[in-house]
């Protein structure tokens, strides 16, 4: 499932408004970069132009090495999970996570138990057949990363998917990651505005400042040798 995945050289203007000025930025595969930065930054602007929803200005995003430019969103191997799960409501848990793996080709026989295996990845697995509805966000969340990954993405962008929840609940949500990361090793980039979020879960942590990077590094180099007052003030206090 891993993909090693670059951003090169990436802008976007909105009419007048540069939003990303010249973004490149590596992920090795299996790798898991935290892209922190304030609201406003520019975050959830790179992660639709990796998952084709969106085009750069300027740039390319290569998967492999294959530019994705003209490629259709759902024919990039590239999975976005958003803040809000958006499940189907009128789908099963399970059926919501099978129409992925449908829509990624599978047949509806395998769809349904590549969900069942991936609702079990998410310890989700007794609450296949519950409607969407009944969930607490904790667990839409988790049917929202079950539904991501049922499309075998080459690639897993995260975009704040944990915002919500509260404190206790993010804990759970980190060692899941963990377990999917050992077991399923996704290129991964994960936005967040929580540094701590970042520590825990991310290789290394980029710091987007109006659209800029500021600093890309190991965790324990931002926190020890920030480049700049703006990503010591992002990455520093006691938590
Ligand atoms: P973040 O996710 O870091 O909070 P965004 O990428 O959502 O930031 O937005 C960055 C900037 O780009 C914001 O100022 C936002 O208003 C602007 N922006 C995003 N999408 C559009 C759009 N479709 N049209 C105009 N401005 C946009
Ligand atoms: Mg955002």
């Amino acid at each position: 499932m891993s993909s090693h995945l670059e951003f090169r050289s990436i802008s976007r203007t909105f009419g007048d408004a540069e939003v990303l000025h010249q973004i490149s930025l590596t992920v090795q595969p299996s790798g898991c970069v935290a892209l922190l930065g304030a609201s406003g930054s520019g975050k959830s602007t790179l992660l639709r132009i990796a998952a084709g929803l969106d085009e750069p200005s300027s740039g390319e995003v290569l998967v492999d090495g294959e530019n994705l430019a003209g490629i259709p969103s759902e024919q990039r191997g590239v999975a976005l999970v958003f803040q809000k799960a958006l499940l189907f409501p009128h789908l099963s848990v399970v059926d919501n996570v099978a129409f992925s793996a449908r829509m990624a080709g599978q047949s509806r026989k395998a769809s349904r138990e590549h969900a069942m295996a991936y609702l079990e990845l998410v310890k989700l697995a007794d609450l296949a057949h519950r409607s969407p509805g009944k969930l607490s966000g904790g667990q839409e969340q988790r049917v929202a990363l079950a539904r991501a990954l049922a499309r075998t993405p080459r690639i897993l962008l995260l975009d704040e998917p944990f915002s919500s929840l509260d404190s206790g609940l993010r804990d759970t949500m980190y060692s899941l990651m963990g377990d999917i990361r050992a077991e399923l090793a996704p290129t991964i980039v994960l936005v967040t505005h929580d540094r701590r979020e970042a520590s825990v879960l991310a290789d290394s942590i980029a710091v987007l400042d109006s659209g800029r990077i500021l600093q890309h590094g190991p965790v324990a180099q931002l926190h020890y040798q920030p480049a700049t007052l703006a990503v010591n003030r992002l990455l520093g206090g006691l938590n």
